[in-house]
């Protein structure tokens, strides 16, 4: 599914350079739901950035459903996204003034799907998350855990080969996170590829695979809380 190899990541060059990521290696298999965990500042939000093609390492090779796409331009990187992957962000990027189903709608903006197409595969993302009740309505009204609901049916709208989700809970009380992590578990089930990185050890019951990153370099964890 994806495969990152040698992968290196500094920001800056000469003395300013942070060497962020070190000799990163993970093959992530279709059906896996691999989390990778690390203290503030491990280089879990660079990784993701990466995973999801929304960054390039600087060096090493990232490939996505057997393509190379290291030396990929602009143009092929977004229609990799928006063809492949959905992406859930800490702190959702939804538009405030927009519904919940606009929101999601918004995902379509660089598919081909037509409109009634691409409402049809909106609602039905809402329902999966649980919120067809509130499809109408703005997203600042929303509390936190269901915004953070609708930007996982905005990225899984689509339906995405694979998705990815940088501290998807960090803002959320327990509740709300349990209920956007029983969301990601569904997905799991249905076969849904997931990478996911946190700081919460006490999310890894969710994953199939664990993965600690530690001041740039991803390693087996010592503790085996994976789920299996
Ligand atoms: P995490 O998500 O695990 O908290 P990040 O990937 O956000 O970690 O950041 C890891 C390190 O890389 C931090 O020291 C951060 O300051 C640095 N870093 C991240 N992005 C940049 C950037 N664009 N320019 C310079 N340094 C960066
Ligand atoms: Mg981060």
């Amino acid at each position: 599914m994806l495969v990152l190899s040698g992968v290196e990541k500094r920001f800056g060059s000469g003395e300013r350079a942070v060497h962020v990521l070190r000799d990163v290696n993970v093959s992530v298999e279709p059906g896996d739901f691999l989390m990778v965990t690390g203290p503030s500042g491990s280089g879990k939000s660079t990784l993701l950035h990466i995973a999801a093609l929304l960054d390039m390492p600087t060096s090493g090779c990232v490939s996505l459903l057997g393509e190379d796409m290291s030396g990929a331009a602009e143009r092929q990187l977004s229609q990799a996204r928006a063809e492949h992957i959905g992406i859930v962000f800490q702190r959702y990027a939804l538009l405030g003034r927009r519904t919940a189903l606009e929101n999601v709608m918004f995902r379509f903006r660089y598919t081909d799907h037509d409109r009634r197409e691409a409402r049809e595969r909106a609602n039905a993302a809402l329902e999966r998350v649980h919120l067809s009740h509130v499809a109408g309505r703005e997203a600042r009204l929303l509390s936190g855990g269901e915004m953070q609901r609708v930007a996982v049916a905005r990225a899984i709208a689509t339906r995405p080969s694979l998705l990815v989700a940088d501290e998807p809970t960090g803002n959320l009380d327990g509740e709300a996170a349990r209920a956007v992590m029983e969301v990601f578990r569904g997905l799991h089930r249905d076969g849904l590829t997931i990478i996911m990185v946190t700081h919460n050890l006490q999310l890894l019951e969710y994953a199939s695979r664990h993965l600690a990153l530690v001041r740039g370099r991803l390693g087996v964890s010592d503790d085996d809380g994976a789920g299996s």
